[in-house]
C-alpha cells in the first residue's frame, strides 16, 4: 500500500479516545467507504480544532494510508456541523440511526458515492421533515437497494409476480403466496405500498408526508438486520 496522502470529505460516525491525547475517528466517505484515522489531538489543540472531531460533523480529511486498518490523519477541516439537526432530539435520533446503519453495513475501501450523497441529502432534510423516522426507514431500504441486497418494486423470486397485495420475505428475498417460504415475514397491501414508496420515491415532499406506525418501522429494522447478516456471510 502506498504512503501517499489521500484527501476526501466524509461524515464522522464515531470518535473513540486513544492513548492519552489521541482519538480514533471513523469517517464515512464517498470515495473509500468507512475509514478509520488516528487523530492527534495535541498537535491540533493550539489551532482549536479538537471541537471539530464530533460525530455527525462533515469534514475534509487528509490522511496517509499505511499497513493495517487505521490511517494517520494529518489534517482535518470542518465543512459543516448540521446545527439544525441538533435543535431537536427527534432529528438527532433519526440522523444517528442513519449513521449507525452506515457503520453496520459499509466496508472499508468500498466506494459509496451514491449512498454518501443520499446520506448528506437526508441529513439536510431531516429538520424540514414532519416525520424524521420516515426518512430513517427510507434510508434503510434505499441502502439495501444500493448494496444490491433487495430489489424494488418487490417481485416474487420464483415466478416474478409483482407483489402488490401480499408478500413474504425470508432474509431479503421476496415471494408470492404460492411460493412462500416456511418462516417468512408476511407483508400486507398497505405495508407493501409503504415499502415500495420508501425505497423508490425520489421526491422529498412526497416521501416526508408518509407517516409510519412504529410497528412497520420495527419490521423494516428486522428486514434490514436480515439483509446485513446476509452481506456478512
Ligand atoms: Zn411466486
Amino acid at each position: 500500500m502506498s504512503n501517499s496522502l489521500q484527501v476526501t470529505e466524509g461524515i464522522i460516525s464515531r470518535v473513540i479516545p486513544f492513548r492519552e491525547n489521541d482519538q480514533i475517528i471513523t469517517i464515512f466517505s464517498p470515495d473509500a467507504g468507512l475509514i478509520k484515522v488516528i487523530y492527534k489531538k495535541k498537535r491540533n489543540l493550539k489551532a482549536g480544532l479538537e471541537r471539530l472531531c464530533a460525530p455527525l460533523s462533515r469534514v475534509e480529511v487528509v490522511y496517509s494510508e499505511r499497513q493495517g486498518e487505521i490511517f494517520n490523519c494529518s489534517e482535518m477541516t470542518c465543512i459543516e456541523t448540521f446545527p439544525n439537526l441538533r435543535k431537536d432530539l427527534l432529528f438527532l435520533e433519526a440522523a444517528c440511526d442513519m449513521l449507525q446503519v452506515v457503520s453496520l453495513s459499509q466496508m472499508p475501501g468500498k466506494e459509496a458515492k451514491q449512498l454518501y450523497a443520499l446520506l448528506l441529502f437526508f441529513l439536510k432534510k431531516i429538520p424540514q421533515s414532519l416525520y424524521p423516522w420516515t426518512l430513517a426507514a427510507s434510508f434503510r431500504l434505499k441502502l439495501l437497494k444500493h448494496d444490491g441486497l433487495m430489489y424494488f418494486p418487490m417481485t416474487c423470486l420464483e415466478c416474478g409476480l409483482f407483489l402488490e397485495e401480499e408478500a413474504y420475505t425470508q432474509e431479503c428475498e421476496c415471494f408470492c403466496s404460492l411460493h412462500k417460504p416456511e418462516n417468512g415475514l408476511v407483508w400486507n397491501q398497505e405495508e407493501l405500498l409503504h415499502l415500495n414508496q420508501l425505497a423508490l420515491l425520489q421526491n422529498f415532499s412526497e416521501l416526508s408526508s408518509i407517516q409510519l406506525d412504529e410497528q412497520l418501522f420495527n419490521r423494516i429494522r428486522a428486514l434490514f438486520a436480515a439483509g446485513i447478516e446476509l452481506e456478512r456471510l
